[in-house]
């Protein structure tokens, strides 16, 4: 019999515990098959964490009443993070306990224009505010613009020219005093859309969001693609228009200058049968644009149809690549509907396989502009759950 030694039992269950994710249960059978470890040493280890309250026991669907409950999940009191978007114009904060449940939520305005401290004044804040009256375990933050995963800094932050290499990790662990994960902004959002889908966790799936820039983030067999530097899921930096206009990346024709809420108001701005139908087009808003698309005007349906075909095949790009399951699409874009969802569907059908299509469902998001900020709080549930 192989006796295991106490740093033998805390490896097998901080083992154990990485197996479990935010609000799903896990069966002591699937703990031992995934993790590789005997039935007995899963008993043994799971009834320990039981009686520490780190885990519970839960009834799955389907398990008959009276008899033992089937499966385990983490035990949601034994702690709370704190997950928190940083793109302008409102960084989001969310407060989640250890099952990935939402305690509360906040937004905080960026002056971005007021440069760095402008950011992080208000962020400082705000996580003063929302630690309290918790016992926080981690915090994730999603970060937009470029970041090094080393170093723990936030290379650039677009807006903010002046914002050069700040050490956001060690920022917040200062303000916090408990360990910080970084995220991408995109991969954020996939992991939060994996997260919650009702049912069986997907395991490949792309998320898009479109507003003012576009941010894809994908699952691929189960886990979240970050890429060698963090960096991964620039689709809005893809060429789709090689003759199109000079993109503030510096490249020529990229799919964020011709498929954008912006995108489509510039063009709209530019356009001689704009002045026609707006008495001042520098002044109108998305929102003014589907609408009168909506009333029938097919100036303003033809810009949004265009916009939506582009967008389409830069996602059929993104569909053959990792062929998903799932796409779910988030941001204001997609505020106009039929207008462009249906332009889309037809760009995606045309420009992607065959195959890639087959078993592709294509899904609004439920999660909306807090994606990102519960994606990178679930982050820090499983990095915190990790060390229970
Ligand atoms: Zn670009």
């Amino acid at each position: 019999m192989k006796i295991s030694n106490g740093r033998g039992r805390s490896r097998h269950r901080s083992r154990i515990l990485s197996q479990f994710r935010p609000g799903r249960g896990r069966s002591r059978l699937e703990l031992a098959r995934e993790t590789g470890l005997s039935a007995a040493t899963v008993s043994r280890i799971t009834r320990e964490l039981v009686r520490g309250k780190v885990l519970r026991e839960v009834r799955r669907p389907g398990a008959a009443p009276g008899r033992p409950s089937a499966g385990l999940e983490i035990n949601g009191a034994s702690g709370a993070v704190l997950g928190i978007s940083l793109l302008y114009p409102l960084a989001r904060i969310m407060v989640l306990d250890l099952r990935g449940d939402l305690i509360r939520q906040g937004e905080v305005p960026i002056a971005w224009n007021r440069g760095v401290d402008g950011l992080l004044g208000p962020v400082k804040r705000a996580v003063s505010l929302h630690r309290r009256g918790v016992r926080l375990a981690g915090v994730g933050l999603a970060l937009p613009g470029q970041w090094d995963p080393e170093s723990g800094t936030s290379v650039m932050y677009p807006r903010i020219p002046e914002w050069k290499n700040v050490p956001v990790r060690r920022l917040f662990e200062e303000w916090t005093r408990v360990p910080a994960s970084l995220i991408g902004y995109a991969p954020a959002m996939a992991l939060a859309e994996q997260a919650r889908r009702p049912g069986r966790e997907p395991r490949n799936l792309v998320c898009v969001e479109v507003a003012e820039n576009v941010a894809m983030g994908a699952i691929v067999n189960g886990g979240v693609v970050e890429g060698a530097s963090g960096n991964a899921g620039e689709l809005g930096h893809i060429p789709i228009d090689p003759g199109g206009p000079v993109c503030y990346c510096g490249a020529t024709g990229c799919l964020e200058t011709r498929a954008t809420v912006s995108a489509v108001l510039e063009e709209l701005r530019e356009s001689e049968a704009a002045r026609g139908l707006f008495p001042d087009p520098r002044r109108v808003v998305y929102g003014d644009v589907f609408r009168r698309a909506q009333g029938g005007d097919s100036f303003c349906s033809r810009l949004l149809g265009r916009a939506a075909r582009t967008l389409g095949m830069g996602l059929a790009t993104a569909l053959n690549l990792f062929n998903p399951e799932l796409l779910v699409l988030n941001g204001r874009f997609f505020e106009a509907g039929d207008l462009v969802l249906n332009p889309l569907r037809a760009a995606v059908q045309e420009h992607a396989l065959g195959s890639t299509m087959k078993r592709l469902s294509i899904e609004r998001s439920t999660l909306g502009p807090s994606a990102s900020a519960l994606g990178a709080g679930l982050l820090a549930v499983r990095e915190a759950v990790r060390g229970l």
